[in-house]
């Protein structure tokens, strides 16, 4: 009933030439958007580049955005900027973001609104580190970034997102979460869900899981319950992989 999101986050790779070496290689043979919707986010010089090459069944997201409209913020991008040039999604709160770039879950809470404000769906990213998986708290943590970032969002506004959950320690490690690890604690952010919004918004909302998604582990981690797509850095890079990974989804 939710329907399948594959998504490629391409970080920093990737030249221009590329990239559209890439689109040009997977536009004609991704698999319906009526059946799955796939996106790539990639660095914010090509976007534009991108979402004029891009077919049919394929959607172009940024890896971020800033909370304001505009003001005097050098490197900055705005939702507007971004909108305006036909990006339909926007990474936010990545892991990396967080730990390098002073994300905190307050400025993933006004960034949301404001992609959502802006008509651009935001993949709201969670996870823990290695720490809180292993003293058991994962949930509780993973819990307490969701209700933040949907402070002050309606139960409408809500169902215009995407959740993606990435564990700190799967990502880029090789070290996928197990299926049943993943799905447990999607599980868990589903039940946060509903206890912000109700049943109905749990029930239809997506979420993701990222954190060393390939072709091999992919079909094993969407037939879980609860896992709704793929977040996908490293196996998103390659068109052949990655027109795998839409395929299963
Ligand atoms: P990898 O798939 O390379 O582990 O990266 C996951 C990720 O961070 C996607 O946003």
């Amino acid at each position: 009933k939710r329907k399948p999101i594959m998504a490629g986050n391409w970080k920093m790779y990737k030249n221009r030439d590329e990239a559209l070496a890439f689109i040009y290689q997977i536009n004609e043979k991704l698999p319906s958007s009526e059946l799955v919707e796939t996106v790539v986010c990639a660095p914010a010089v090509y976007l534009r580049d991108l979402v004029k090459r891009q077919g049919d069944n394929l959607r172009v997201g940024a890896q971020n955005m800033h909370y304001l409209d505009e003001g005097a913020y050098t490197g900055e991008i705005s939702a507007g900027m971004i909108k305006n040039i036909g990006v339909e999604y926007v990474v936010l709160g990545h892991s990396e973001r967080r730990a390098y770039y002073n994300e905190t879950d307050e400025t993933v809470n006004l960034k949301t609104k404001k992609a959502i404000e802006s008509d651009i769906v935001p993949i709201v990213c969670v996870g823990e580190e290695l720490s809180i998986r292993e003293n058991g708290t994962t949930d509780k943590v993973v819990g307490e970034q969701v209700v933040k970032a949907y402070k002050d969002i309606s139960k409408e506004d809500a169902l215009k997102t995407v959740i993606a959950y990435e564990p700190i320690w799967a990502i880029g490690t090789g070290k996928t979460a197990t299926p049943q690890q993943a799905n447990e604690t999607i599980v868990a952010i589903r039940k946060v869900v509903e206890g912000l919004y109700g049943k109905d918004v749990a029930d239809r909302i997506r979420i993701l899981y990222g954190g060393s998604v390939k072709p091999e582990n992919v079909v094993e981690l969407l037939s879980t319950s609860d896992i709704d797509g793929a977040l996908v850095g490293g196996a998103s890079l390659k068109p052949e992989s990655f027109l795998a990974l839409a395929e299963a989804a």
